[in-house]
């Protein structure tokens, strides 16, 4: 029988990690510690979607590549997906640093109009153009690190404005690619200088002119909120996430960062897609998370940049059985591009295996952002969105860092990056 002719063949990968077989519900437990792993793997890929995963043996005798990619002595995994970044922002807070290593805490920080808030006027003052440039730049930097697809928060705006320019940078840099990107609202990331002792005036804002406005332009998938002691509260945190929803927009959580105030718990009752961060959630609160399907996104980028003694305990979140997915925490205060190092930081500081934080940064990070029907996974029917690393063994993720360790990205089935350098 005549082999049927296909676009691209990726061959003699020397390990093919496919995480599959979790595309309908998130891996859990025990099943995050075996994302599988063929050798001498080969996938084909046509018009952008995989057609065959498998031995090279097996994938030849049924298909010929127009273009072959030797991947020998390489492993080869999904796109990376990052599913917590704080993608848009202009400027930078490196004076920051020597404050935090002489003691400042980032409340501390925030309270000092610093942190968040000097970002929000930098964000102000870039012009719709400088920051579509510089947000421009970032989305190759991530793409050249492994990544292809990223949930991209606004939330340095903080008026409706603002917001909606950020978004709107989100979605044309999306619609230009190679990165995809997933927008989320985050206008309740901060209370604005001008609100700070108005806290419920802001709420009511953002849920009865901000929310219906961004949803009905369709910037946004997610809606988000920064739940934390003396910045939004539970009850505010709740009227947020239901406005959205009534809106349309899926809630996400920053839960239990600094203080355990009951964001796990909150993530549950209100059906959210996913509670990140979580470094002080409660018992309960997890084992809510669970029944209610709710994903642990986990940032261990957060604390090392926090300077905090405490991470998230992974171990513990695991065994209860929520599915965990890894994410960079993308911000000026969190500058971190590369899922590589958060995998890295996974082993290293949450005693997650390479398998697991390979598992949390594909295939449950697509859950965490809803695209698991189309990426995440190397199987038939997905998008081929497919990074080559330039290691023998996939525990190089997590036991290597600090370099660059991919060859190759494949995006939509097109070569995007080639020894390293992007070639879009
Ligand atoms: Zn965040």
């Amino acid at each position: 029988m005549a082999r049927k002719k296909v676009g691209l063949i990726i061959l003699h990968a020397k390990q093919l990690v496919t995480a599959r077989g979790h595309s309908h519900t998130p891996a859990v437990g025990s099943d995050m510690d075996d994302p599988e792993v063929l050798d001498d793997g080969a996938v084909a890929v046509d018009d952008g979607t995989i057609v065959a995963v498998g031995r090279t043996g097996e994938v030849l005798a049924e298909h010929s590549g127009t273009v072959n990619i030797d991947a020998s002595n390489r492993i080869v995994t999904p796109g990376f997906i990052d599913p917590h970044t704080h993608f848009v922002f202009a400027g930078s807070r490196e004076t920051e640093l020597e404050l935090k290593i002489k003691g400042a805490g980032y409340l501390e920080i925030l309270q000092r109009g610093g942190g968040i808030l000097h970002t929000v006027h930098d964000t102000r003052a870039a012009s719709k153009i400088q920051l579509f440039q510089t947000c421009k730049k970032r989305s190759e930097n991530i793409l050249l690190h492994g990544t292809t697809t990223i949930e991209a928060k606004s939330g340095y705006g903080l008026t409706l404005e603002d917001e909606i320019k950020s978004l709107e940078i989100i979605k044309q840099i999306d619609e230009q690619g190679p990165l995809s990107l997933v927008p989320t609202f985050l206008g309740a990331h901060a209370i604005p200088s001008e609100y700070q002792i108005r806290t419920s005036e802001y709420v009511n804002q953002i849920c009865d002119d901000w929310i219906p406005e961004v949803a009905g332009r369709g910037l946004a998938r997610f809606c988000d909120v920064f739940c934390e002691k003396g910045v939004f509260e539970i009850a505010d945190s709740r009227r947020i996430l239901e406005s959205g929803k009534r809106a349309g927009l899926l809630p996400k959580i920053h839960a239990d960062e600094l203080y355990p105030l009951g964001g796990a718990e909150l993530a549950a009752e209100v059906g959210a897609v996913s509670a990140d961060h979580l470094l002080y959630a409660s018992d309960a609160g997890l084992e809510q998370m669970k029944q209610a399907g709710v994903i642990a996104t986990l940032l261990p980028a957060a604390p090392l940049t926090l300077m905090l003694d405490r991470y998230a305990d992974a171990r513990k979140i695991i065994a209860h059985e929520v599915p965990v997915a890894l994410g960079s925490d993308l911000s000026p205060s969190c500058w971190l591009e590369n899922q590589q190092l958060v995998i890295a930081l996974a082993c290293y500081k949450l005693k997650m295996t390479p398998a697991e934080a390979i598992i949390a940064a594909t295939i449950n990070a697509a859950h965490a952002i809803r695209k698991a029907h189309e990426i995440g996974s190397i199987e038939v029917g997905k998008k081929a969105d497919l990074t080559v690393f330039d290691v023998p063994d996939f525990r190089f993720l997590g036991y290597r860092f600090g370099t660059n360790m991919v060859d190759r990205v494949v995006k939509n089935g097109k070569v995007v990056v080639e020894n390293g350098r992007l070639i879009a």
